[in-house]
């Protein structure tokens, strides 16, 4: 147990305890706003220097923005380990057969399709049911083998259409893919249930779980609903869906015909709003277990077919919901949970008194610090741009106090050190 909790405390400090000089930054922040990017998230995360255009879809993710999407990775990481979850990891590539197995080779409409050597056809994989089942079908053999719970996240590759979102509609992406595995119906309606406890804590953490609606979509062939987990964005949602306000429940657009109240309490009162799905979960019973023909031996003896159910979830398309939702005219205002660094500090002294403060602070928190010789405008505006929660100034005016002001508020305050360290403590505290 102490080796165990000392690993994970390495762990710990190597990946989230970081400072970083912004002189030594890889990126930096541009004035002018990005031609060919209609988006706003595009606009802004390219301006701040967290990621960078290749083409329609598809982005350099910069430090500062591999810094946001890791901590969005990591809550869902938690929550995903937190119901059972086992982490796995599935290839990008996979040959046409696999997808022909299933029928979907030819009705999937955004697989990419490419030829290896010999002229076979493989694909880059837009989801993982044709990789998972196959897999899992080679371990479980029994009831006893079952339930079985893995998740990946994993870049997935789609020929969207319409690339122009910005991180909302890549043509490669990231998702985190969860797959149960079931002995039957009832064991996976009890464990959706659970998924969807799961994720209400990941959007809570990811301060979106207010705006975030679990929207009832259509099931498909073999169940009545799914649900999608749909953040209300008025300005660049692609969905629209009809949301109850007691319940934190929508109706699907396609749904609300068959549907017109509110599925949980049947109120009538549904408001239309514009919204980004972000998640999605769904019973797949045996659509695919079928295809491959995983059963199992079941307690009577008889061979019986596997219950699948599957979980999605898009952190980069929510790293740019959030950038759509949490923004202002002078740029980004990132959640606490899942800034780039805690603390943004900024060194307007002429005799570089910052540095010692920075030395200190980054024992206990990660800091990115603006040692640049640049003008105290130029620095306030870029840190407004790049959107850190919570910046300190250290500057001759202040002499031994610190401004210290949070991105989402107006006001600042002046304070010295010894508050300025209970300040710090508080607000980080878990
Ligand atoms: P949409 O209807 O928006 O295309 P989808 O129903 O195709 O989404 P799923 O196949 O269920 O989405 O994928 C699971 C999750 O992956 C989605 O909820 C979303 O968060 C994310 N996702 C899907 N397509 C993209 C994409 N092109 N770019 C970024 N994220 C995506
Ligand atoms: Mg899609």
């Amino acid at each position: 147990m102490l080796v165990k909790y000392y690993y994970l405390n390495t762990f710990f400090v190597q990946y989230n305890i970081k400072k970083m000089k912004q002189s030594q930054l890889v990126g930096r922040s541009i004035k002018e706003i990005p031609k060919d990017e209609e988006s706003l998230n595009a606009q802004l995360l390219i301006r701040a220097g967290f990621i960078d255009k290749v083409t329609a879809g598809v982005y350099n993710y910069l430090p500062l923005g591999l810094k946001v999407l890791n901590n969005i990775n990591q809550i869902i990481r938690e929550e995903m380990n937190a119901i059972g979850g086992q982490e796995i990891l599935l290839p990008v590539l996979a040959p046409a057969s696999l997808w022909q197995t299933t029928g979907r080779w030819d009705s999937f409409d955004v697989l990419f399709k490419l030829k290896g050597s010999g002229n076979k056809d493989f694909t880059l994989n837009p989801t993982h049911e044709e990789l998972v089942t196959p897999l899992i079908k080679k371990v479980v053999f029994s009831y006893k083998d079952l339930p079985v719970y893995v998740y990946q996240i994993q870049t997935k590759f789609r020929n969207e259409a319409r690339a122009k979102s910005g991180l909302l509609r890549g043509r490669e992406f990231l998702m985190k893919d969860l797959y149960s595995f079931h002995i039957d119906e009832e064991d996976l309606d009890k464990y959706y249930e659970e998924v969807k406890v799961a994720y209400r804590k990941i959007l809570s953490r990811l301060e979106i779980g207010h705006l975030t609606y679990e929207t009832y979509a259509s099931g498909g062939a073999f169940s009545k609903y799914s649900h999608e987990y749909q953040t209300v964005s008025p300005h660049t949602g692609e969905d629209t869906i009809y949301t109850c306000k007691k319940c934190l429940v929508a109706v699907n657009k396609e749904l609300i015909v068959e549907q017109p109240d509110c599925p949980k309490c049947g109120n009538k009162e549904l408001t239309e709003e514009k919204s980004t799905e972000v998640g999605n979960i769904f019973k797949l019973k045996t659509r695919f277990s079928d295809s491959f023909q995983f059963t199992y031996t079941a307690r009577d003896g008889k061979e019986k077919p596997v219950f699948m159910g599957c979980y999605g979830i898009g952190p980069s398309r929510i790293m740019g919901t959030l950038v759509e939702i949490f923004s202002d005219k002078n740029g980004i205002i990132w959640p606490k949970s899942v800034s780039p660094y805690d603390i943004h500090l900024l060194d307007l002294t002429t005799n570089k008194q910052g540095e010692k403060v920075y030395q200190k602070l980054s024992k206990s928190w990660s800091v990115l610090f603006d040692d640049r010789s640049e003008s105290a405008g130029k620095k306030l505006k870029d840190s407004d741009l790049i959107g850190i929660s919570l910046r300190l100034i250290v500057s001759n005016k202040l002499g031994n106090k610190f401004e210290i002001k949070l991105r989402k508020d107006e006001k600042s305050q002046i304070v010295n050190q010894d508050k300025l360290m209970n300040f710090l403590t508080k607000y980080f505290k878990k």
